[in-house]
C-alpha cells in the first residue's frame, strides 16, 4: 500500500544574509534546503529540529546561493543536484531542463530559466503546485539580468508564467516592497497591486516573509509578467520608454527602467 499523501509540503524560510531566503523542506525528518548561501543558519536549524539534511538544491552559480555547499556536504554527507555548470563546486546531480529530481520523495520538474545567469534553472514540483525560482521571478518584480539579454528572460519568466496559477512561488529573497514601490510607478491605478502593497507592508510590520506569492498572483502584479497590460505600455508610452507592444519590447523597456533606478 502507498503511504498517504501529504496534504502540503511543509516548507519554512531560514533567513540568511540581510535579505535571503534558504527554503527548507521537511518530510519525515529529513529535509532539502535551496540556495544554502551560508552554511551556519542551515546548521543551526538542523541542529535545533533534530533532522537530517538530505539534499540541497541550487538554482544558480552565485556565491550567495552556493556559499554554504561545501560545509554542508562536509558536514552531513548530503547530496547535492543543481545546474550543469563547473563553476558550482560539490554538484552531485546536475540537472537540464526536462529532467525530473526526486527529492524527499517529491518529483520536481526541471526547467532552464537562463537570463539572471546563464545556468538558471527552477525546479517545478505540480503535485504539490510549488516553484522554486532563485533569483529568476520575485514577488512584484524579477531578477537583474547580467548574464542573459532581455529577450531570453522574458522567453524565461513566461514558462513561469505558464505554471498553473495556483502555483506557489518560493524565490530567494525579500525584495518585495521595493519591487512593488517600482510596480506602482509602472502600473498606478492596478488596484490588486495597490492591494498587495498594503498587505505586504503589514507583512513586513509583523516581520513575515511575503514570500511565497503564486504565478496567479504575480500575473495580476507583477509588472514584469504583464508585457499584454494596455495600462502598462501606455505608461511606457507616457515616459517616452515605449519600443513596441511585442512581450520582448515591453519587458526590455520595463527591465531597463527598474535599472535606471
Ligand atoms: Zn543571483
Amino acid at each position: 500500500m502507498l503511504p498517504p499523501k501529504d496534504l502540503f509540503m511543509n516548507i519554512a524560510p531560514i533567513p540568511a544574509f540581510s535579505d535571503n531566503y534558504i527554503w527548507m523542506l521537511e518530510r519525515d525528518g529529513r529535509v532539502a534546503v535551496v540556495d544554502p548561501g551560508d552554511a551556519n543558519p542551515v546548521l543551526a536549524v538542523l541542529t535545533e529540529r533534530g533532522v537530517t539534511l538530505d539534499t540541497i538544491i541550487i538554482t544558480h552559480h552565485h556565491f550567495d546561493h552556493t556559499g554554504g555547499v561545501k560545509t554542508l556536504k562536509a558536514a552531513t554527507n548530503c547530496r547535492v543536484v543543481g545546474p550543469d555548470n563547473p563553476k558550482i563546486e560539490g554538484i552531485d546531480e546536475k540537472l537540464v531542463d526536462g529532467d525530473v529530481a526526486h527529492v524527499l520523495g517529491y518529483d520536481f520538474d526541471v526547467l532552464e530559466v537562463p537570463g539572471h545567469t546563464l545556468d538558471h534553472i527552477a525546479l517545478h514540483c505540480a503535485d504539490e503546485s510549488v516553484l522554486f525560482c532563485g533569483d529568476t521571478l520575485f514577488v512584484g518584480g524579477c531578477g537583474r539580468v547580467f548574464e542573459g539579454t532581455f529577450p531570453m528572460m522574458q522567453d524565461s519568466l513566461a514558462k513561469l508564467a505558464a505554471l498553473p496559477p495556483e502555483t506557489a512561488v518560493y524565490c530567494t529573497h525579500e525584495y518585495t516592497l521595493a519591487n512593488l514601490a517600482f510596480a506602482r510607478k509602472v502600473e498606478p491605478q492596478n488596484e490588486h497591486l495597490l492591494a498587495h502593497i498594503e498587505a505586504c507592508e503589514q507583512m513586513r510590520t509583523e516581520g513575515l516573509a511575503t514570500v511565497p506569492s503564486t504565478i496567479g498572483q504575480e500575473l495580476r502584479i507583477n509588472p514584469f509578467l504583464r508585457w499584454q497590460s494596455p495600462a502598462i505600455i501606455g505608461q511606457l508610452k507616457q515616459e517616452g520608454r515605449h519600443t513596441g507592444d511585442s512581450p520582448p519590447d515591453v519587458f526590455a523597456a520595463v527591465r531597463g527602467w527598474k535599472d535606471e533606478g
